[in-house]
């Protein structure tokens, strides 16, 4: 069966005719004359895409999560907030009745989302500078996140793989990129971790210096998988770094962490989805168009095969362009 045969929701009808141009950038450098769909929904303001939250699939990997003497919570998506993904053609895709949203996310599946599967993982090397990273020009997505985010538990998640992620935690490659190479084909690369007040003032590397460079110069980062904890409100930092590479233009793709954790009491009295809207509304000004994002646990593996299947969409794509 195909991967994402099971992953998906249909778009509800009354999908709203083109009317504005995406803008979301495959990378600073490859940047396709408007492939994606149009954003606002000038047919219905009720137009909407119903995406369950959490993720709803029946698979192993990731199980059925209902809330407690309920029903699983709705999060509908205004058409204007979907992230449509390049390939897609836009009038057809708009009339389409066959197009679909990826569970616990707001990007809809295009053409190219094929060859998701992860078969090998390899470390390759750890980097302090750009100039230094793999210059084979394979494709590659940039895991970043404040400390303690769970980015390893993430990346073991994505990889299938206990420990890899241990090769980033190993005392003096915590500040460098990693990158692991993917069935020979592309890379998975771990940034440092931010805003870690307990780290030694020598180790609490100013983002802006250290990535800030291998995100504007990085000509084969296709996109950054910017994570964030969804079981606590929004942080300054994470808000910061967002709006960074919002008003940077560099491609952004948001993994909200931990949708496993359901207690409101730990989590400021909130539920993880009401965080993923609320950090959204948040970031909101920074992005002319809404970034796409993907609801994550690595305790149930929710978001796991959305994410390969959204990387391999892009990856795919960008390799043809
Ligand atoms: P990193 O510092 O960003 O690499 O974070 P880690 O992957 O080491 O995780 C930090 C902590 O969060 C650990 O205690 C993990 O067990 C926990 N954690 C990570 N991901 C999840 C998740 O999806 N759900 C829950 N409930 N805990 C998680």
């Amino acid at each position: 069966m195909l991967l994402h045969s099971r992953l998906l929701l249909p778009i509800v009808s009354g999908y709203p005719p083109p009317s504005r141009s995406f803008r979301f950038l495959l990378s600073a450098r490859k940047r396709a004359p408007s492939p994606f769909l149009p954003r606002s929904c000038s047919f219905s303001t009720k137009a909407q895409v119903a995406v369950s939250a959490p993720l709803e699939i029946d698979s192993p990997i990731s199980p059925r999560i209902v809330e407690e003497g309920g029903e699983v919570p709705q999060v509908q998506i205004p058409f204007d907030r979907l992230f449509v993904p390049p390939g897609v053609d836009r009038a057809g895709a708009a009339a389409a009745a066959s197009a679909r949203v990826l569970r616990g996310s707001n990007i809809v599946l295009g053409p190219y989302a094929h060859d998701a599967q992860i078969s090998t993982a390899d470390f390759v090397k750890s980097s302090t500078k750009t100039e230094d990273c793999p210059s084979d020009g394979l494709p590659e997505f940039a895991l970043v996140g404040r400390s303690n985010v769970g980015k390893s538990s993430l990346l073991n998640s994505i990889v299938r793989r206990k420990r890899l992620a241990l090769t980033s935690k190993k005392p003096g490659k915590t500040q460098c990129i990693n990158h692991f190479r993917i069935n020979d084909s592309w890379f998975l690369v771990d940034l440092p971790g931010y805003g870690y007040a307990a780290a030694p003032q020598e180790l609490r590397v100013n983002w802006n210096e250290f990535t800030k460079s291998y995100f504007l110069d990085r000509a084969t980062l296709v996109s950054v998988f910017l994570l964030i904890d969804a079981s606590i409100p929004a942080k300054k930092i994470d808000l910061e770094y967002a709006s960074w590479l919002g008003q940077n233009q560099i491609p952004m793709t948001i993994i909200f962490t931990k949708c496993d954790k359901r207690k409101k009491k730990k989590s400021g009295g909130k539920r993880p989805e009401e965080h993923v809207e609320d950090f959204q509304k948040l970031i909101s000004e920074y992005f002319q168009e809404a970034p796409p994002w993907i609801m994550t646990s690595s305790v149930t593996n929710q978001g796991r095969d959305e994410i390969l299947l959204h990387m391999a969409q892009l990856r795919n794509y960008w390799l043809k362009h």
